[in-house]
């Protein structure tokens, strides 16, 4: 029998999911609040299918039986029938994944694994929402879902060696890398990341180098693909600020404290590539990089 599995939220993360899950052989139950959230879900997860048939990485045979084995739902309760695993990914607000995980409680079966791609939100938290805290998990995919192959497989203070062996597993079904952590403010991937961004931030701010300097130099030194600024610009100034400050207050650690560059930034509404201007300017149509006139030299 096929695996069935629900992912909760079809933006940016859950399309992605999906479209990883159903092109493994999963039937994958997509749900959102709204219809034209799913539909955009969908034709996103199409499109995304036909770049890599055009890649010649897969048949546009097999796109079609990934996509029908994709269904779109409006209700959790509806959506999460027969599901062995449900991967919730939708906005990042610490309320809204409370109700989520309050509601899959009640209505999924007592084996199903309650997985969240939060990117900050304590798991321990979540799980704590619900009767059943050691099936409770995170799975942190990286964006772009189909493309990135790690998975940061996030243990909550109850989560179950049995929960955690299973999603590990079904990971790498999923052609990913999985890789094991605790769940502390951050998890590992962006309590790396996001001081090396803040750092790159004051580097900015105290004058030491332009943005295009402190880029280069991560570049071509340190063999980064992007440079940490237009990184920042990319994952959204605002997802950023919004992070440190999760670590900042869960680690009471003062070296987590975000640069009053970046702060003054979010609330000019400079908030990286979707606001048109960050570090650089953004425009729809050119893959040339100008750095925001803000900082030009
Ligand atoms: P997004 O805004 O693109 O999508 C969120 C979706 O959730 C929207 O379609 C929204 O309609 C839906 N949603 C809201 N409330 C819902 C509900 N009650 N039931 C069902 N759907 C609901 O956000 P995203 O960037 O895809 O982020 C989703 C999650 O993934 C967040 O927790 C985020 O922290 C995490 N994450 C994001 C990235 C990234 O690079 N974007 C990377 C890793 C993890």
């Amino acid at each position: 029998m096929m695996d069935q599995i629900a992912v909760i939220g079809s933006g940016t993360m859950g399309n992605g999911i999906a479209h990883v899950f159903a092109l493994n052989g999963f039937g994958v139950s997509l749900i959102d609040v709204s219809q034209p959230a799913l539909d955009k879900g969908m034709q996103t997860i199409s499109g995304n299918l036909d770049r890599q048939v055009n890649k010649n990485q897969i048949t546009a045979r097999v796109k079609e039986e990934a996509l029908g084995r994709i269904h779109p739902f409006l209700s959790i309760a509806e959506g999460v029938t027969g599901a062995k695993l449900v991967v919730e990914a939708a906005t990042e607000n610490t309320d809204l994944k409370l109700a989520i995980f309050t509601q899959l409680d009640q209505h999924c079966g007592p084996d199903t694994i309650l997985a969240s791609n939060t990117s900050s939100i304590s798991i321990t938290r979540i799980a704590a929402a619900t009767r059943k805290p050691e099936k409770v998990i995170g799975m942190h995919f990286m964006n772009p879902v189909p493309v990135m192959k790690l998975v940061e497989v996030i243990r909550g203070y109850s989560t179950s060696g049995e929960t955690t062996n299973f999603v590990m597993q079904l990971s790498r079904r999923l052609q990913k890398t999985p890789v094991e952590v605790n769940d502390y403010p951050g998890f590992v991937a962006n309590r790396i990341l996001m001081p090396m961004i803040n750092e790159a931030i004051y580097t900015l701010f105290e004058g030491v180098a332009g943005v295009e300097e402190i880029d280069t130099v991560m570049k071509l030194g340190m063999s980064h693909p992007m440079g940490p600024l237009q990184l920042a610009d990319f994952i959204g100034l605002d997802v950023c600020l919004a992070i440190l400050r999760v670590m900042h207050e869960g680690l009471g650690n003062p070296k987590y404290a975000p640069c009053p560059l970046l702060v003054n930034m979010v609330q000019a509404n400079h908030l990286g590539s979707k606001a048109g201007v960050g570090f650089y300017q953004w425009k729809k149509d050119s893959k040339e990089l100008q750095v925001s006139p803000r900082f030009a030299r």
